[in-house]
């Protein structure tokens, strides 16, 4: 059975899915916040996707040590240990019965008033989903995603990083609408000076002459744990890997492309702007680094 019907059948198998609520394993109907939470009034909270094969939880240090670092970059004082927080993470899944699948953490401000002040909330809130993921349909992983670059630009970092993995992502969302009444399955985000960042929910690589070429962090994008995964594997198989700039230009011109992101894993990308990539095909470098990540997700992680 292809992925996608994992996540179908997972869908199906979890009615009501049992949610962690600051300490608690609560059903899903009784999982609520309030309406004063800053998170839900202002998008101040941060978040983390990661992702779990065959009973393991793959890279859930790296997902949590970037919790975090982007709670703190927001003052938000969690309340939590790291350990505390992977125990909550671990506990969610198992309470799902589930041994494959996506668990997402939020971590809100808190209650507060109706003024955007931060120290007038009582204290953060956490919450903790483990579910089923829905995937891009398989036979994308094997055609290919096209993707058209988006008029909305990335935040520059002088307003809010992009390293910090908050709750309000509008700018994320209004880009993957342009991208998807453009017809494209991702869209592509520039920065302000018009290099290439990353997609709405994926970073970027193209080939070249043999050489794997991703933006530098500071061009705008997320530093994926995804990404990072890729340069160790480029560096297992000896495959030249680096960052570099990248304008509109070195993508149409690319040999090949590919998306990475936990939830989407590692994707073929073959048009962009409805311009061929390459030949238009999957390419072999992205063809071999898909294959070792899809290995790599079910030879480690922490046991559920
Ligand atoms: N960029 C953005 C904007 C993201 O939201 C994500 C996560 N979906 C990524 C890149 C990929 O990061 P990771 O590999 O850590 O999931």
């Amino acid at each position: 059975m292809g992925k996608a019907g994992f996540a179908q059948q997972n869908r199906e198998k979890i009615m009501s899915h049992k949610i962690w609520l600051d300490g608690k394993i609560v059903d899903e109907a009784e999982a609520k916040v309030s309406v004063f939470d800053h998170g839900l009034l202002y998008g101040d909270g941060v978040f983390e996707g990661i992702r779990f094969y065959e009973g393991r939880v793959f890279r859930l240090e790296e997902h949590l040590e970037r919790l975090c670092l982007s709670a703190r970059a927001l003052l938000l004082k969690m309340p939590w240990s790291l350990e505390e927080i992977a125990q909550a993470t671990l506990e969610t899944i198992r309470a799902n019965g589930l041994k494959d699948g996506y668990v997402r953490l939020v971590v809100t401000r808190g209650v507060g008033d109706l003024g955007l002040n931060p120290h007038l909330c009582a204290s953060p809130s956490m919450f903790v989903i483990a579910s089923a993921i829905a995937l891009y349909p398989r036979e994308l992983y094997e055609r290919g995603l096209e993707v058209v670059t988006c008029s909305t630009r990335r935040p520059t970092p002088a307003s809010l990083s992009p390293q910090v993995k908050s709750l309000n992502y509008l700018n994320n969302v209004m880009a993957k609408a342009e991208a998807l009444k453009a017809g494209g399955g991702e869209g592509l985000m520039l920065n302000e000076q018009g290099y290439v960042a990353e997609c709405t929910g994926d970073n970027i690589f193209i080939v070249k002459k043999g050489k794997v070429l991703t933006p530098p962090v500071s061009d705008g994008s997320l530093d994926g744990i995804t990404r990072q995964v890729i340069f160790e594997l480029c560096d297992e198989l000896g495959i030249p890997i680096q960052e570099a700039s990248l304008t509109r230009y070195d993508l149409y011109t690319a040999d090949e492309a590919f998306l990475t992101g936990t939830a989407a894993e590692a994707i073929p990308m073959v048009k962009l702007d409805d311009r061929e990539i390459g030949s238009g095909k999957p390419g072999p470098v992205s063809g071999c680094l898909i294959e070792a990540y899809g290995k790599k997700v079910r030879s480690e992680g922490t046991v559920i």
